[in-house]
């Protein structure tokens, strides 16, 4: 008997083998059971047993969020309800939570695609892994900690909150990993310092896991200064059964997407039409290996393009870049597009900001302003008001540079601005109001 070999270390020919026979399966399953996509199987008059290779996925048709808050709560479901053991829903970032089924199936599908991805990063039991996500109806916290369990670590299913005590817990038990969002590990290493210890020196952190909310590259360059570990991103979203769907390895260069799992594409989010690698555009996700709920060419929402180049580590899975940031997130000033990470990648590379920064968009008569707050490393304050006057220029003259809007800048102190525990909310658009 031949021993299967772990899909995330097929080939690429033998991979795509693998993609074509679960997303058969899938489209079987979906067209008997959805009348969502039955509906738009024949509307597009195409049968399941049309789609003779990959390339065919083209003719199926995209799913949205509005499709799937429209068959809210049970229309996508595939499965009979006694097979059901759990729901989560996304946290509603942009709107309505969407609510997603799981069997028991589904659970250990995703765990296990944790476990993958923990292990690609060099964790193992000897680690201790503290989950500061919400436990709960969201789903980075309940599944990642099965993962992490499924690779032997010590789990401290800590949740989000209560920060001081999770810096004892951390302190105590000699945390080597934890899984964060971005926003809230900086707020962290406030707190520490706030209790007089130190981020670097007075833990046993390693890595961190940074996901769940777009966050640049200088911030995550920022963390694990901070903390001096290595920061791994990690991608996933409810609708895909949460975290685990795209991770980084040790050559941090992207992140792999579990293609066993699930059929990349990434389209231009206007025209919809399918962009070649390197093209940045809408990241669209068709699930491989799910029971209760199959999605066919979901819309994430989410902006990155895929690599061309295989990656040094030898995974064939490819690799898709850190999200640019959600298509949603997009605002218009003055007629000119602007993403939020852009901001926080311009402002986290300058050495004298802080850690926290918030976008305010107003209207003052006919004319739209973006104020741009942010707080300013404690030395700086120190200094007369003419350098604090000339760093506000030097910081409107570098977010003018490079966005082709001029902002006004407002520096204030070390926390100064609100904290969360969980997804920042960093713009503030009072246009509408
Ligand atoms: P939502 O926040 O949309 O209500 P979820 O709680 O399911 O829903 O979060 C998933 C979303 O979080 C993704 O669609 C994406 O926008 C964001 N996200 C998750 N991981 C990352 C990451 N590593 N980088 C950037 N954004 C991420
Ligand atoms: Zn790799």
């Amino acid at each position: 008997m031949s021993r299967e070999i772990d899909p995330e270390y097929l080939d690429r020919e033998n991979l795509e083998k693998l993609q074509l026979k679960r997303l058969k399966k899938v489209l079987d399953r979906v067209y008997h059971k959805v009348p969502f996509y039955r509906e738009a199987f024949d509307a597009r008059k195409v049968k399941p047993d049309n789609i003779k290779n990959l390339k065919d996925l083209e003719r199926l048709p995209f799913t949205t969020r509005e499709d799937l808050r429209a068959g809210y709560p049970y229309g996508f479901l595939t499965s009979s309800l006694s097979r059901l053991v759990r729901l989560h829903t996304s946290t509603g970032t942009t709107g309505k939570p969407k609510a997603v089924l799981f069997t028991q199936k589904d659970i250990d599908q995703a765990a296990r695609l944790i476990t993958r991805s923990m292990s690609m990063t060099g964790a193992g039991p000897e680690d201790v892994f503290q989950n500061m996500m919400s436990y709960g109806l969201f789903t980075g916290g309940l599944i990642f900690h099965y993962g992490a369990e499924r690779a032997g670590l010590l789990v401290i299913p800590s949740g989000t909150g209560n920060t001081e005590r999770q810096i004892e817990l951390m302190h105590d038990f000699k945390t080597t990993i934890v899984h964060i969002t971005p926003s809230y590990a900086l707020y962290l290493a406030e707190v520490m310092e706030r209790m007089g210890m130190d981020p670097r020196g007075d833990f046993n952190l390693r890595i961190v896991y940074l996901g769940a909310e777009p966050y640049s590259e200088a911030t995550k360059s920022k963390i694990e200064e901070i903390f001096s570990l290595d920061a791994y991103d990690s991608y996933g979203l409810s609708e895909m059964n949460g975290p685990g769907v795209a991770f980084e390895c040790k050559e941090k260069c992207g992140m792999h997407l579990w293609e066993d799992n699930f059929i990349m594409e990434v389209i231009d989010q206007e025209t919809l039409e399918i962009r070649r690698d390197s093209e940045e555009g809408e990241l669209v996700l068709t699930t491989l290996n799910r029971e209760a709920m199959p999605i066919l060419r979901y819309r994430t929402g989410d902006l990155t393009h895929i690599y061309p180049d295989p990656c040094r580590c030898g995974r064939v899975h490819r690799r898709i870049s850190r999200i640019k940031g959600r298509v949603d997130d997009m605002f218009i000033l003055r007629g000119v597009n602007i993403f939020p990470s852009e901001v926080e990648r311009i402002l986290m590379g300058l050495p004298e900001v802080g850690r926290n920064y918030q976008i305010v968009l107003e209207r003052h008569g006919g004319l739209e302003e973006m104020r741009v707050i942010l707080e300013i490393k404690k030395r700086f304050f120190r200094g007369s008001l003419k350098d604090l006057k000339r760093l506000q220029n030097k910081i409107k003259a570098r977010l003018k540079g490079e966005l082709m809007v001029t902002p006004q800048v407002e520096l204030v102190e070390p926390a100064t601005l609100p904290r969360t525990t969980g997804k920042a909310k960093r713009l503030i658009d009072k246009r509408k109001i």
